[in-house]
């Protein structure tokens, strides 16, 4: 099949499985480039297959040769419909690992069930004994309860509407975008999806089964970001999830489990292109910040987590203890030439103050186009196996 992109509002309907391939090994080679920690933290990846959670996984298994579940949600091939990136990109990881001699497998449900976490728990006790690592990376629209009730997370502001120039991602344009409040279910339903609740039944569930080890840590992501997106962001339905993560790492921590959030940069993940606002403050950070020669994207500050503590030693946290990989984003610096691009936008210098060659081409990469050693052209196997998986 010859694939090419299908790009519809912020997301893309077909992945190339070259390009996915190459994204990963792309990623492997940055990290065998770097420090190296080589401890071998039996390590869990809870959203493993793309983002920040693909490239927790690769620092795990070549920055510190360790051996990885991973755990995602992802569509492999099917007719004349590819696979999702993510399949593609677990596809590679495990290639890879095989040729490397690094133990990964890889289950694919829904992360939130006890199916699923049951099943890990048993792949765990039989081939890791334990685990030393639990990165939780899930970024979901939904979760599904025991019960059958469904919560749905919103990106919607929490008291106030909020207007604000954007990014018309269709066109390349500016336009204004308005977000309304959020209800108090859907702020409940947000925190519910993407707080801390299933992060916390993980860590419960797998400790209940023996199954973490004496030096047990566990890490999740967050965002902060800048006043400029704080309506959106920050105040928004999506922080007061990432509140409750923090809150959840602290409740943990009284509980003797070592947990830790990270705060990571804004990078272009299939996730963030979804939030208003924030593409089109991503495009000029971007420029900003490679203008500063300071540009990072998921793989990046990945190994600077894997080398800076969190495997070996304390990492460096903050005043509320957490870690703050977004600290060269946050640099006043970099903030307040964001600011002033942000303040000059016009249609007409669109491109002289935001990298928007850049947010696509980075769009692009998350399905595996644009990459320069893969002929789009060309004819391509769509049906790739995940070995773990498809035995
Ligand atoms: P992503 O969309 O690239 O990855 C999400 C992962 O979750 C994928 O592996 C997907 O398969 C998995 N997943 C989704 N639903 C699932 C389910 N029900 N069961 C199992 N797996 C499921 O997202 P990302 O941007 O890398 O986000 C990961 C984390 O990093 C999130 O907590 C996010 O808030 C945080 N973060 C992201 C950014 C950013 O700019 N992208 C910045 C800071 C922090």
């Amino acid at each position: 099949m010859i694939i090419k992109p299908r790009v519809k509002n912020f997301i893309c309907t077909t992945a190339h499985p070259d390009g996915c391939r190459q994204n990963v090994y792309e990623q492997i080679q940055y990290v065998k480039s770097q420090p190296q920690t080589k401890t071998k933290k039996r390590t869990l990846v809870i959203g493993c297959s793309t983002g920040y959670g693909l490239s927790s996984r690769i620092c795990a298994a070549w920055g510190d040769d360790a051996p990885t579940i991973g755990v995602c949600f992802e569509r492999p091939a099917s007719g004349n419909r590819t696979a999702t990136a993510g399949w593609y990109n677990t596809a590679a990881f495990e290639e890879f690992a095989k040729e490397d001699g690094i133990y990964a497998k890889t289950i694919c449900g829904d992360a939130y069930s006890k199916e699923i976490k049951d099943e890990t728990a048993k792949l765990i006790s039989q081939d890791l004994g334990q685990i030393d690592l639990l990165v939780y990376s899930l970024a979901a629209p939904r979760r599904q309860m025991p019960d059958g009730t469904v919560y749905t997370s919103v990106l919607k502001t929490v008291d106030e509407t909020f207007t604000s120039k954007s990014l018309d991602l269709g066109k390349n344009i500016l336009t204004e975008k308005t977000v309304e409040p959020a209800t108090p279910e859907e702020v409940e339903a947000t925190v519910r999806v993407m707080g801390g609740e299933d992060w916390k039944d993980w860590v419960k569930a797998l400790k209940e089964k023996g199954l973490l080890s004496e030096n047990f840590r566990t890490v999740a992501y967050s965002y902060i970001g800048p006043e400029m997106t704080y309506p959106i962001y920050n105040d928004g339905t999506i922080g007061q999830a990432k509140k409750d993560l923090y809150n959840t790492a602290v409740e943990m921590e009284k509980e003797g489990v070592s947990a830790y959030v990270s705060v990571n940069k804004a990078v272009v993940t299939q996730s963030s292109s979804a939030i208003p606002v924030v593409p089109l403050y991503m495009s000029i950070l971007y420029k900003v910040m490679k203008e500063k020669g300071l540009h990072e994207d998921t793989i990046q500050q990945m190994s600077r987590l894997w080398n800076g503590g969190l495997i070996e030693g304390e990492p460096k946290t903050d005043i509320p203890g957490r870690i703050r990989l977004d600290d060269w984003e946050m640099r006043p610096d970099v903030q307040g030439e964001v600011q002033e691009y942000w303040d000059k936008l016009t249609d007409e210098n669109l491109k002289e103050y935001a990298d928007i060659d850049g947010y696509w081409e980075e769009f692009y990469h998350l399905f595996g186009f644009s990459f320069d050693h893969v002929d789009y052209e060309a004819d391509t196997e769509a049906e790739r196996e995940i070995p773990s998986i498809s035995k």
